[in-house]
């Protein structure tokens, strides 16, 4: 017996046979039916489409015999694809040197007779052979082996279609991941979006609504619905003497200070109105729907909830208030607050001033 050599550009060889990601693939009804074709046409017992992995034939498709693959070095086909244009040719394995003590000749399934076609890659690289054989000899007549050329080649169609399907699997497989991570991004860039723009109306020390949130509550309270003006009061409320605070308790003791401001005001106003921090140690409130004479009140108890703080230093507040006028600005209405809050400080602070 004689080993077939390995072709001079057998690297390359494995390389694109290795493309086609073939190998130890299930059994597919397109192979299968070519070698059912190219054995009627033979007139064989038996067919396979086979691909020549480093040392071992693999069967795409066998028929006539059970079997996965076998070694290279004994294959008839390893011989075949060494002359890949042409169609190899034994009509007796029993008479040529090459196979007559071959272990598929003098052992099962007997062969005498094999023809084989290479399989050419796209790139012209022999993958392997669609061969037939039988364990009679046998004589091929030309147009024969011409047509069996034709179904080697038909064999190859095959193979680049079903690369190309897995192709395109692949492709699809990682759009469709593409995709996911695409949505996955846009949920998180939405909810950063979320988080800014609550961080943007937000006071990050005291948690209330800022300066912009309120100017956007105070805008929707004020603007007359179905051409009615609605009753609205604003008050500025400004910490006394805060600088001593700070000078005297420490930057920290101010910002706890503010920072628990910031949890009265919220349950002071929780349901019948609004509360923000306006800057600095300024609280702005605004309660809609209600009269200047309520507020008032409302402040005047604000101002004596501040006083009862237990914070181990007296933390006084002084509140000017005003009543929303139909027509004037909401910065009108801030600065009639203002006016009110200033008077209060001059009056002694710890005191609730209305707007004239
Ligand atoms: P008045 O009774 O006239 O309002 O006196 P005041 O000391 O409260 O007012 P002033 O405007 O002189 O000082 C306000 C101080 O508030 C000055 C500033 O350093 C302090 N302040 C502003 N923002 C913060 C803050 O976020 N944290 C702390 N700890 N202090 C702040
Ligand atoms: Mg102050
Ligand atoms: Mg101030």
């Amino acid at each position: 017996m004689i080993k077939p050599d390995k072709p001079a550009n057998e690297a390359e060889r494995l390389q694109a046979l290795y493309r086609y990601r073939i190998l130890d693939s299930e059994r597919e009804k397109s192979f299968d039916d070519l070698v059912v074709i190219a054995k009627a046409l033979c007139g064989t017992t038996m067919g396979a489409v086979t691909l020549l992995d480093t040392e071992r034939q693999w069967f795409k498709s066998i028929q006539g015999i059970d079997a996965a693959e076998n070694l290279r070095s004994e294959s008839m086909c390893g011989h075949a694809i060494l002359t890949p244009h042409e169609i190899m040719v034994v009509e007796d394995a029993l008479e040529d040197v090459r196979f007559h003590d071959n272990p598929v000749v003098v052992g099962d399934p007997h062969v005498r007779f094999y023809a084989g076609a290479p399989l050419i890659s796209s790139d012209g690289l022999p993958l392997g052979t669609l061969c037939v054989f039988d364990a009679r000899p046998q004589h091929l007549d030309p147009d024969k082996a011409e047509a069996l050329a034709a179904l080697s080649r038909q064999v190859m169609v095959v193979m680049e279609l079903r690369r190309f399907a897995l192709d395109l699997q692949q492709h699809m497989h990682e759009r469709a991941d593409y995709e996911r991570l695409l949505s996955e991004y846009h949920d998180v860039l939405l909810a950063q979006n979320a988080d800014l723009a609550e961080q943007s109306r937000t006071d990050a020390l005291t948690g209330l609504p800022n300066r912009r949130a309120m100017a956007v509550a105070l805008e929707e309270a004020t603007t007359p619905v179905d051409g009615a003006a609605r009753a609205a009061c604003v008050a500025l409320v400004d910490i006394d003497h805060f600088k001593n605070i700070n000078d005297f308790q420490g930057h920290a003791t101010g910002d706890r200070v503010l920072a628990e401001l910031g949890v009265l005001l919220r349950s002071h106003f929780a349901g019948h109105g609004l509360a923000a921090r306006y800057g600095g140690e300024e609280f702005v409130a605004l309660m809609p729907g209600t009269g200047l004479h309520e507020a008032e009140l409302q402040c005047e108890f604000l101002r004596m909830a501040v006083a009862e703080l237990p914070l181990g230093f007296p933390v006084t507040v002084s509140i000017g208030v005003a009543a929303h006028r139909p027509g004037d600005s909401i910065d009108q209405t801030l600065a009639r607050a203002d006016a009110a809050l200033y008077r209060a400080k001059a009056g002694g602070r710890n005191r609730v001033e209305r707007a004239v």
